[in-house]
């Protein structure tokens, strides 16, 4: 029954449903306090209370058809409005209503995206390792994802490789800073480096090729560090943003694409990306979770958390002898393994250690370890990564 494009992501599904399943089933055998799941990447920072107080506020003083009805594809306008103001505030930038579609978090705003802009064999550049369901995304629209092998020393892009990697074909490139599963920031230096490739990319082909900016986790940023705004950088610029980990609401589905001015057609363009919403499925971005960012759109969560579980599973890992560049940004290490990334992860399983392999994101000989759990569950499991680092002769 079902289509020969779905068979592959079923069959890729399954192995991470097994995953789950063998979580929940060592959780029964041993007690859930002596499994250590880093797993997924699920925020256990709550929603700021002011998200809280906002729904119920709205629920009290907002009109129900407004909260709950259809509005235009792109979102209630003066919700874009303060989004728009928001971001100028802090980037600088000079963003109108018109240039912000509101999305179901930044899954949906990717498929908007490639719905928008792909011809079936145009091919999108993502840089190793990346968020692997990036390749689903592409492939719906019979694109072709061309990956920039990892630079394993630093993990920010390699311009060199990335240079080769455009073509004539060549519709988009995808970066997301900070990083998962690396958690690495790209300086401005870098981003300056891309924009001048692909700058000399669209004139060499006569074309234009956006550049998708993939930031869920731009606010997720620690010792201060800085992520640059890309959109200054370059103007075939489309920034795609989730509140999923900003303010800890995967399961709302709420984000927003930023299509500046001064994108090559910008009128068709957004048009089309407005209609794309529509077409999907999505129709519109959840009503009520609009109406909430609109009252909450400079909230933060608790970054102090994520930082002191950094801080203590980093420390660890280093001393037991793992390698692992520290992370600046979002929450997840990508930390060496001394053998084969998915037979490591099984041996760890064996310890009750659940984590992700690095070939998931096309960066072999790595694992994710999400560090979004509670700091007594690192506490715990630091022994067991110890005696993991000794079994290793680490
Ligand atoms: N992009 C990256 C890099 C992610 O890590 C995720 C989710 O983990 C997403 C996109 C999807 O986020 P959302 O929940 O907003 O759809």
């Amino acid at each position: 029954m079902i289509s020969d494009k779905m068979r592959p992501l079923v069959e890729n599904n399954s192995a991470i449903r097994a995953m789950f399943e063998e979580g929940k089933k060592l959780a029964a055998l041993y007690g859930r306090e002596n499994v250590y799941d880093f797993s997924l990447g699920n925020p256990n920072v709550p929603a700021p209370l002011a998200v809280n107080k906002a729904i119920l506020d709205i629920l009290n003083e907002e009109e129900s058809t407004l909260v709950h009805g259809y509005m235009s594809n792109a979102g209630y306008e003066d919700v874009r409005d303060a989004i728009a103001h928001s971001l100028n505030r802090r980037f600088g930038t000079g963003f109108r209503l018109e240039n912000i579609l509101m999305t179901v978090g930044a899954a949906s705003g990717m498929n908007v995206i490639f719905k928008t802009i792909l011809n079936p064999g145009d091919e999108v550049v993502v840089f190793a390792p990346y968020f692997m369901e990036y390749g689903s995304y592409v492939r719906n629209y019979d694109g072709v994802l061309s990956v920039v092998p990892p630079d394993t020393k630093t993990f920010q892009p390699d311009l060199k490789e990335f240079e080769l990697r455009i073509t004539n074909k060549t519709k988009a490139v995808i970066i997301n800073s900070p990083n998962n599963p690396s958690g690495v920031i790209y300086s401005s230096e870098t981003l300056e480096s891309i924009a001048r490739i692909m700058k000399e990319k669209e004139k060499e082909y006569g074309k234009s090729i956006v550049l998708i900016s993939d930031e869920p986790y731009r606010e997720l940023a620690y010792d201060g560090a800085k992520v640059p705004y890309v959109t200054p950088f370059y103007h075939n610029t489309i920034v795609c943003y989730s509140y999923s980990k900003s303010l800890s609401l995967p399961g709302e589905r709420i984000g927003y694409l930023v299509i500046p001015d001064e994108m090559d057609d910008f009128q068709e363009l957004s048009a089309a990306a407005s209609i794309a919403n529509r077409v999907l499925g999505c129709v519109n971005a959840p009503s009520l979770m609009q109406r909430v960012i609109m009252r909450c759109v400079d909230e933060q969560v608790d970054l102090e958390s994520y930082n002191r579980n950094r801080e203590l599973l980093y420390g660890h890992l280093t001393e037991y002898g793992f390698e692992c560049i520290k992370p600046e940004g979002a929450f997840y290490l990508f930390v060496k393994t001394p053998v084969d990334d998915k037979e490591f992860c099984q041996f760890c399983k064996e310890h009750r250690v659940l984590m992700v392999p690095g070939s998931s994101f096309a960066c072999p000989s790595y694992v994710r370890i999400a560090y979004c759990v509670s700091y007594d569950q690192i506490l715990r499991s630091l022994p067991v990564f110890e005696k993991i680092a000794v079994a290793y002769g680490l």
